[in-house]
């Protein structure tokens, strides 16, 4: 029975959600006689718990003894899917996790994942997605009546992939060069864990060793820490890997395509945890090398620096450093945002942001405020913020952006609003500083936030700042509810 859950989310504002990513991934392997001691159900728990703010809807895991799969899966947050009783039967060597924010298909329990596929010779296939595939139509129409059991693109993916009696590796071959889009995959047969990232990486995936005994797969460097595991090497765009025994296990990999790396400029900015590594350098030291260059970009003379907790907090450290502002904190965060599971009634809902931040009055009365936020998606949340900063005694609020105005939408597994929804799709930077009412506003330039990515231009997809989509998206392969045609 699908559980409505509160979730677990950055926003601050309900109607004004923040990105929200496409989900976390994770895998593990370790030798049959390890299964005992590594129990590899709870590495996957503390794995997606780290993994959490990829995905607040569905959490699921999948584990094997050498025989057979078990999936538990439902809706809401890893801690509260599982608990120690569920955890304690999923028993085996090997395992696969997800947490998810659905792309295309709805928010179900049938579109949670891992989703699990029985294959021609009696065994079963078990896959976890991140990303959103572009071509899911023409994948689908592979498929004979009957073969869809979920609408989402990872459904579609787990079918093709199921085919083959029971060869993944065989069927990834064959189908993995005809998926288009963002895929970074963790998938399993009874024995053997899989993964796989699209030709152009551009959402994570990395692969770690657990203890010299076993091996991990995940969307993030940081789930690596957590289970302590020790960071290999990320997977290649463009290949497949797989790990089974005998002994401590061996990866064989090999490539399905020839690699194209578009990797999203978006992790950095927002999405990955600051304290996951991309391509050799911190997501942290990245977002604050951002607020120093904000501050050369955009300098204003004001007496604090703030930042809109907590995501604004690396950049305003860089901004206060190189603007010589002093930092500090302006507004609190109640840690326990989203996690309610009240539905706010009309007169609550009114209270807004109010619910969620709180202006430390002592800090900001008569004072000049520079506010450092990451994005701005459709500027109702820094429309409320600068409202509350005022009355609470600022005498003058500057904004200041981490990102790009943000002016596309996503199609590679990233739920910004439609372009009509995004404010900078409408407005430019002055009638966005009017809108909010901040007293000026300034964002990084797209230059300068890739030159804070130590990553080449043509490496990065940018799509969602400069429209320049490094996957062609047809016009009838968009849209969360493809496979879903009586939804509007
Ligand atoms: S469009 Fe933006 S969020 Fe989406 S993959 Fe590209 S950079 Fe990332």
């Amino acid at each position: 029975m699908p559980l409505r859950y509160g979730r677990l989310s950055h926003d601050l504002d309900p109607t004004d959600r923040a990105p929200q990513d496409a989900c976390g991934v994770f895998g593990v392997w370790v030798p049959p006689e390890q299964a005992s001691r590594a129990e590899v159900g709870k590495l996957a728990y503390y794995g997606l718990y780290a993994l959490q703010h990829r995905g607040q809807e569905s959490a699921g895991i999948s584990v094997s003894d050498g025989s057979r799969i078990v999936v538990y899966k439902d809706m809401g947050l890893v801690a509260q899917v599982f608990d120690e009783s569920v955890l304690s039967t999923l028993r085996g060597h090997l395992a696969v996790g997800h947490c998810r924010y659905s792309t295309t298909g709805a928010s179900t329990w049938e579109n949670a994942q891992p989703t699990f596929r029985s294959t021609g010779d009696g065994g079963g296939l078990a896959l976890a997605h991140n990303g959103n595939l572009i071509n899911t139509p023409e994948l689908a129409a592979r498929l004979g009546a009957g073969e869809r059991t979920a609408t989402s693109d990872t459904d579609v993916l787990s079918a093709l992939l199921a085919t083959r009696d029971g060869d993944p590796m065989a069927a990834a071959r064959e189908i993995l060069p005809v998926t288009r889009g963002a895929f970074s995959l963790v998938f399993m047969n009874e024995t053997t864990l899989y993964a796989a990232r699209d030709p152009e990486g551009v959402r994570p995936l990395v692969l770690g060793r657990w203890e010299d005994r076993g091996w991990v797969v995940a969307s993030e460097t940081a789930a690596l820490d957590i289970v302590g595991a020790r960071f290999v090497r990320e997977i290649e765009p463009g290949e497949l890997i797989a790990i089974d025994g005998p002994g401590v296990g061996d990866v064989r990999s090999e490539r399905f395509a020839e690699p194209r790396p578009k990797g999203c400029l978006f992790e950095y900015v927002y999405l990955a945890r600051p304290d996951t590594t991309i391509a050799g350098r911190s997501v942290q030291a990245t977002r604050v090398e951002v607020g120093r260059r904000l501050a050369l970009e955009h300098p204003v003379e004001a007496d604090l620096v703030i930042p809109t907790p907590e995501s604004g907090t690396p950049a305003a450290i860089g901004y206060a450093e190189a603007s010589g502002i002093p930092y500090g904190q302006g507004l609190v965060k109640n840690s326990y945002v989203g996690r309610t599971f009240i539905q706010p009634s009309q007169t609550i809902r009114q209270l807004g942001i109010r619910l969620k931040l709180n202006p430390l009055r002592e800090a900001i009365e008569g004072k000049r405020l520079v506010v450092v936020d990451d994005s701005i998606v459709r500027g109702n949340t820094q429309r409320q913020v600068v409202a509350l900063l005022r009355e609470a005694g600022a005498t003058e609020v500057h904004v200041r952006i981490s990102s790009p105005p943000v002016s596309w939408p996503c199609f590679y597994g990233i739920d910004f609003a439609t372009r009509q929804e995004l404010i900078a799709g409408r407005l430019d930077v002055e009638g966005i500083r009017d809108s909010i009412n901040a007293d000026s506003l300034g964002f990084i330039a797209l230059d300068e936030l890739i030159a804070a990515s130590r990553i080449p231009k043509d490496r990065l997809c940018r799509a969602c700042f400069d429209g320049e989509y490094p996957i062609p998206v047809e016009e009838s392969a968009r849209g969360k509810y493809l496979l879903e045609p009586s939804r509007p």
